[in-house]
């Protein structure tokens, strides 16, 4: 990247996992997607890069042994299949990290000083901080353009305090930074503001409900463009059910396992992170095949049943937390391709003003749509998400 950047040139933005490296090359005024790729296994003996430009794929498979390795190996995919990195008019490199702590409230330019806060914040996300980290550092190495962090928490960090607050010895928050900090804020933030423009109202006044419902899922509550609560807590644990998460559980099931099945909080929690939500009821986290499953296999019914009451559980809490209700939007993996999850999560609520109409809420598309009746009183709404998006406008922004 050795030409002068060029101000409403792609933003190169990376998601770094612990072993895998997502990137997109984006144009942020129009969402272009100029590649994307995915480098996986790294660290592993065998690695695998898949790179997309020009509507075509491009997969190698050699050992990765590092992030810098992970970048090195991007870099040399852009060089190969394009774009031209060295050649675009990169204008920054846009980070998602998933912890900001209760400070990062905006996305920032990373210096030394805030790479260093983001490593600190390690022990609230032991599996991603250290990753974001490794992926930062080695891009930083690599691309000599401004690199801009984007946190998962910041959209949350104006949560208020009755909603933030843990109900724990203040003393013992405070000294550990316990709260509840939410997750998926990106993407809630990007959809909230994507259903304002569909509405075509402003952001003022309007009260959402967003469910977010992919692997992961998540829900908030959301007015004048801020969100005032939203499920997952000190870590992205809490909430809904997921597709192996657990969400909601009394926190007492870890001495009750340690007594009764002898087993570890590392046990325990690796169960309720990875063994549990719909694939621990059924046996299986993809909904398409949950839903295959339903009719005749009793599990799988159970599972979306579950699933869904948990839905419905968290609307009535939100709806009134906000005091009126202007729309429920859905978006994510689940949230925008699944009919049957959005008419079960608001059937039977036409006493709350909440009518969908199944002729729109069964086709498949991958535009932002109103899914209610015109007589419904809540808006309903499916909006996909975009985080690589958003990552890449709130990146321009700051350097711009
Ligand atoms: P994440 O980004 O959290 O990994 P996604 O937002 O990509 O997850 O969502 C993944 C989920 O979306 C999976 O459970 C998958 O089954 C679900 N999904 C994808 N397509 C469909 C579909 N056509 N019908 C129902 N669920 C779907």
């Amino acid at each position: 990247m050795s030409r002068q950047p060029l101000v409403g040139g792609p933003v190169l933005v990376i998601n770094s996992g612990s072993s895998s490296l997502k990137y997109q090359l984006v144009v942020p005024v129009d969402g272009e997607v100029l590649a994307s790729g995915l480098i996986e296994r790294i660290g592993e003996v065998s690695g695998r890069a898949t790179h997309t430009s020009s509507g075509r794929s491009h997969t190698i498979e050699s050992a990765v042994v590092d992030h810098g390795a992970a970048l090195r190996v991007l870099h040399d995919q852009f060089a190969e299949h394009g774009p031209d990195l060295d050649q675009a008019g990169v204008v920054a490199v846009g980070h998602r990290v998933v912890h900001g702590g209760p400070d990062f409230s905006t996305p920032v330019i990373i210096d030394d000083a805030v790479e260093s806060e983001i490593d600190a914040l390690s022990p609230l996300a032991p599996l991603h901080n250290p990753a974001a980290v490794a992926g930062i550092r080695a891009a930083r190495a690599r691309f000599g353009v401004p690199h801009v962090a984007v946190f998962d928490t910041a959209f949350f960090t104006g949560l208020p305090s009755e909603a933030k607050t843990y109900a724990i010895p203040a003393e013992l928050a405070v000294r550990h930074k316990i709260r509840r900090y939410g997750f998926h804020g990106t993407s809630h933030a990007y959809v909230a503001g994507r259903a304002a423009e569909v509405l075509e109202r402003p952001a003022v006044g309007l009260n959402l409900v967003i469910f977010h419902l992919g692997n992961g899922a998540s829900v908030s509550a959301v007015t004048d463009g801020r969100a005032i609560e939203t499920s997952m807590g000190l870590t992205p644990l809490q909430g809904l059910v997921m597709g192996t998460r657990s969400g909601d559980i009394d926190p007492s099931i870890y001495p009750f396992l340690r007594d009764a099945a002898a087993m570890s909080i590392a046990d325990t929690d690796t169960m309720l992170n990875h063994r549990s939500g719909v694939k621990g009821l059924s046996g299986v986290n993809d909904f398409r095949l949950l839903e295959d499953r339903m009719t005749e296999d009793p599990a799988a019914r159970l599972a979306f049943d579950v699933y869904i009451h948990r839905l419905r559980h968290y609307l009535g809490a939100y709806a009134f937390l906000l005091g009126r209700l202007d729309a429920v939007v859905f978006t994510a993996g689940v949230g925008e391709n699944s009919p049957m999850v959005r008419a079960a999560a608001l059937a039977e609520l036409t006493e709350f003003g909440i009518r969908l109409d199944p002729d729109r809420n069964a086709p498949r598309s991958k535009d932002p749509r109103i899914i209610s009746t015109d007589d419904s009183g809540v808006t309903v709404l499916v909006v996909p998400t975009n985080e690589e998006l958003s990552i890449a406008r709130q990146a321009q922004q700051l350097v711009g």
